[in-house]
This record gives structure tokens, sequence and C-alpha cells, in this order.
């Protein structure tokens, strides 16, 4: 499935309104996961290059916050009609450094321009709360204020839709943005932040500082940096929440995730199995509401396991790019290596390895197929650690119990899934069940960006979701107004508490 080399392109930074190559020797290399070759070099920021777009930002922000809502409403959706019209060029810009299907990157997109959507439309969630009249002549209200600037930082799987959670509703509530996405997809970032500056974004409002972790240290340093929205794994994620706590800054770092689809005996089986095989193995799994553990609860668990089977074998395998193709290759070759050990280390552990999913070594690109490992119990490697790649695991149990008590035993409470025609369950599943997104009959879906989006336990840190209102709050601070504007007495007039004017006068 590999191909031929061409030359890398130099990649850049976007800083005060342009394309920047920054002013660090530091820089990495971008691969084609299909093909195993490095098709770019990315420069990574210096500590100078972060305070070059702070400063950019900072000569921008008081412009940014003092205009209506309605006027920053109106760059955005300017941006929506672009990146709209711009839809084939940004998706192959995603598959070509990320791998996902191209119809994948399609959908990516898609959700990416909802959350576009829903900020734009942001303006009734800024209003505050007024109480009149509290006092003689006292109102008191409360005003949302922007927090200044803002830095987010992005991974890997969808290189549009995550940093399209952050940066347009942050600009939307007044702020400015400096965004770090993953040093292994920069581009579409890029090409997306080209496109906000045509839209009419003034400069210095958005910039993308490139790089890895010591440039993620940068703007965790950065005393002009009021906030940090983080997504990534886990480790990365409870490290920047705590850093960025230390140095005065408000943090929501989302995290890993293993989310488990619970089977009943009373559901759908061929429908529960469409969902899981889609939701197990779409982008090579590799999405933070990817379903890992499929629970098989009692006796349907072989029948379960074989429709499993069947549909996983008959994805077609391949490059992004290609026509037809259903599941693209791993992002990274570090990613490929992980998941062949964890699948050895599976079948060495007691997992029974029902569709082996791992390619020939001579294969440079970063593929691994569809895998399903049955039989599997926690204590093993494939279901203790979040494998982000395609690979499902089937854990056996007894009852509708077990499996919530499996659940709540992870330590990652991001999703979780019931298939069944019993309405009673579903009630108790969604009530009981402790992780932050909970899905009936439907495998994990990111909810729709009205309503906010994060896990519990290790899948988040930070009392804030992502974006819908826990996004509002986090992009925005509370000032309260208590004021008192006695009425001035005129001539004539009756005061407001009905007395003369010359009563008033020689008070
Ligand atoms: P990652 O943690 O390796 O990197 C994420 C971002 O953080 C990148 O920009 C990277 O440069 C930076 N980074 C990496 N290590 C860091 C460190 N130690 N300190 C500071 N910054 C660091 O994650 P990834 O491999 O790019 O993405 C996959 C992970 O993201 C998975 O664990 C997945 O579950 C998670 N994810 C979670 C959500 C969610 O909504 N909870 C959404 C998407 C992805």
């Amino acid at each position: 499935m590999g191909s031929t080399a061409t030359k890398p392109a130099a990649l850049h930074h976007w800083i005060a309104g342009r394309a920047d190559r920054g002013s660090s020797t530091r820089s990495g290399p971008v691969y084609d996961p299909a093909s195993g070759n490095v098709i770019a070099t990315l420069p990574y920021a210096s500590e100078a290059d972060v305070d070059r777009a702070v400063r950019a930002a900072a000569r921008a922000a008081e412009g940014w916050a003092a205009m209506a809502p309605s006027g920053r409403a109106r760059v955005l959706r300017r941006y929506l009609a672009l990146l709209a019209d711009s839809a084939e060029a940004v998706a192959a810009h995603i598959t070509r450094e990320q791998g996902k299907a191209l119809d994948e990157a399609r959908e990516e997109l898609q959700c990416g321009l909802e959350a576009l959507e829903a900020a734009c439309g942001v303006s009734p969630l800024l209003e505050g709360r007024f109480s009149q009249g509290i006092g003689s002549d006292v109102d008191c209200y409360s005003l949302r204020q922007p927090l200044g600037i803002v830095a987010g930082v992005t991974p890997f799987d969808d290189p549009l839709m995550v940093p399209l959670w952050m940066y347009p509703l942050a600009l939307a509530c007044g702020n400015a943005f400096l965004l770090k996405p993953s040093e292994r997809v920069p581009s579409a970032a890029l090409l997306a932040a080209d496109l906000l500056h045509a839209a009419g974004l003034p400069p210095g409002l958005l910039s993308v500082v490139n790089g890895d972790r010591e440039t993620v240290e940068h703007l965790i340093a950065h005393p002009g940096i009021a906030a940090i929205s983080f997504v990534g794994s886990t480790p990365a994620a409870r490290g920047v929440y705590a850093r960025g706590i230390a140095a005065g800054k408000r943090v929501q770092a989302l995290g890993g995730a293993k989310n488990h689809a619970v089977v009943l005996p009373d559901a759908d089986l061929s429908a529960a199995a469409d969902c899981i095989v889609a939701a197990a193995y779409r982008a090579a799994g590799q999405r933070c509401t990817a379903v890992s553990v499929a629970v098989a609860v009692g006796e349907i668990a072989d029948d379960f396991v074989a429709a499993l089977v069947d549909r996983a074998q008959r994805l077609t395998v391949g490059r992004g790019l290609a026509p037809g193709t259903d599941v693209g290759p791993v992002t990274t070759g570090a990613s490929r290596r992980c998941l062949e050990l964890a699948i050895e280390a599976g079948v060495r552990e007691g997992a029974k390895l029902v569709l082996d999913g791992r390619y020939d070594a001579s294969e440079r690109g970063f593929f691994v197929g569809p895998t399903v490992l049955d039989g599997v119990r926690p204590g093993m490697t494939v279901y203790d650690d979040e494998l982000f790649g395609p690979v499902l695991a089937v854990v056996r149990v007894d009852s509708f119990d077990e499996a919530l008590a499996l659940i709540d035993a992870n330590p990652f409470g991001n999703g979780a899934a019931l298939f069944t025609r019993d309405g009673g369950a579903a009630r108790a599943f969604q009530r009981r069940v402790g992780v932050g997104t909970v899905a009936i009959n439907v495998a994990c879906p990111t909810p729709i960006a009205l309503h906010s989006f994060g896990g519990w336990k290790a899948s988040l840190f930070g009392d804030l979701q992502i974006h819908g209102e826990d996004g509002v709050a986090f992009y925005t601070r509370t000032k309260v107004v208590t004021a008192r504007w006695p009425a001035r007495p005129q001539p004539g007039r009756l005061a407001a508490d009905g007395s003369s004017p010359a009563a008033v006068l020689t008070r």
C-alpha cells in the first residue's frame, strides 16, 4: 500500500494574521500514514514565538471584546461559509496527515461546522441577569466578560473538529485565541486559520503556534494567557491541568477514554453490531468516542461476537484517499507498534483473538485492520490501556449490574452506550452509569454543540466541559454590578417616592 516519496513541504505558524516561520531551530516531521513517508516538516514554536503571538493577541483583544456580539458572530458566519465552500480541500488535508478515509474527514468537517454554527448563535448565553429595584433606586445585574487571551492544545485524531470546539466559541465570547494543534496533523488548522482571516478576523485574534510538549509549556508559563483548553491523552491532560492551575490559569483538560457498549440479551443484536462495529473502527478507532469495549450480557455472547466479526472482516482497509476505503491507517508508526504489542499481550494474557488485523512487517504504511479479542477481562493490557486504534475487546458478563460495575471500576469516564429494548433498563443505565456522555441504542456520539461535552473521572480534569453552556462559562467571567441612580428631581414632578421636588431638594 506504500507510495513513492516526494520532497517534504515546509510548514509554518500563523501569527499576527500571517504565515510565519518562527524563530526556533526546533522542528519535527509530519508523516503520510498510508505510505510511512515524511511529507512535511513543521517548525516548533519557541518561547519568543509564543510571546510574539501573545503580544499580537493583546493588541487586538480590546477592540474585539468591545465589539457587539453580533459583529463578532458576523465574522464567524462568513468563516462558516468559506469553510463549507472549501470542504473538499480541507478534508483532503485531514486525510493526508491523519490517515482516516476521506468520507470520515468530510464527516469530521461537518461536525466542526456544527460547532462553529453553534458559536455563531451564542449571544443569548452571554446575557447576564438583571434584578430591578432591589433597593431605593438600586438595580443589580451581572455581566459576562471575556477572559482576554486563551490558548487551546489539541490532539491528532480530529485535527479540524477539536480546534473548532474551542476557538469559535472563545472568539464569539470576545477572547483572542492561540491554538497549538497536534504536531502530527497541523495542516488543517493552518488552512482554517487562513480562511478565518479571509473572512475578516482582525490579525492577532487567532494565532496557530505549532510545536510539541515544549511549546505547550511556553503557553502554560506565559503570564499573558488567562486560560487553557486542552484535549488529549489522560497523562498529558492531568499534567497540563496541574501545571496550568499552579500558574494561576483557568484550565479545562479533556483526557482519554475507554468507552464501553453494553448489549443486553433483549437488544436488536444486528442493529447493535452495526453500531458497535462503526464506532469501533471508524477513523481506525482513533476517536475519543470510539467504542473499545463491547460488553456482552448473558447468553447472547456467542451470537453477538459472531455478528461483530462478520461485519468487521467485511470492512475495506486502505489508503484514506482511495475510493471505497472504510478503515485507513493509524496515524503514527509508534501507534501501529503499540497496537501490535497490545494484541500480542492480549493473546498471551488469555484473550481469544477472533479477528487479527495485524499486517506483515514489510508493509510501510501504518496499517492495523479491524481486530476483535474475545474473553477479555480487567487486568489484561487490552482492557486496562487506552489503545486508541481499531482493536475491540469483548468482555462477557452475566448481568446488567455486573456490566455497570465494570464501567464504574474503570478509571476512564468519557462515554458509555447501552443497547436494549427495555426502557426501564435504559433509564436505570442513564441514571447510574458514571460517565459524562451516555448513548442509548446509538454508539457514543459527540453530542450536538448546543450541549456541553466531556467525560468524568480520568477523562476530564477541571470543572467545566467543552462547548455549550459550560464552554461559555469557561471562556467568560462574571462581573456583578450593583448601581444606584437616584432620579434627578425636576421642577413640578414628583420624586420616585412620591415626595415633592422641594422636599427632595431639602433632603
Ligand atoms: P497527546 O496527549 O499525545 O497530545 C495532545 C496534545 O498535547 C498535542 O498537541 C501534543 O503536542 C500535546 N502534548 C503531548 N504530550 C504533552 C505533555 N506531556 N504535556 C503537554 N502537552 C502535551 O494526545 P494525542 O495522542 O494527540 O491524541 C489522542 C488522545 O486524545 C487520546 O487519549 C484520546 O482519547 C484523547 N482525546 C480525547 C478527547 C476528549 O474529548 N476527551 C477528544 C479527542 C482525543
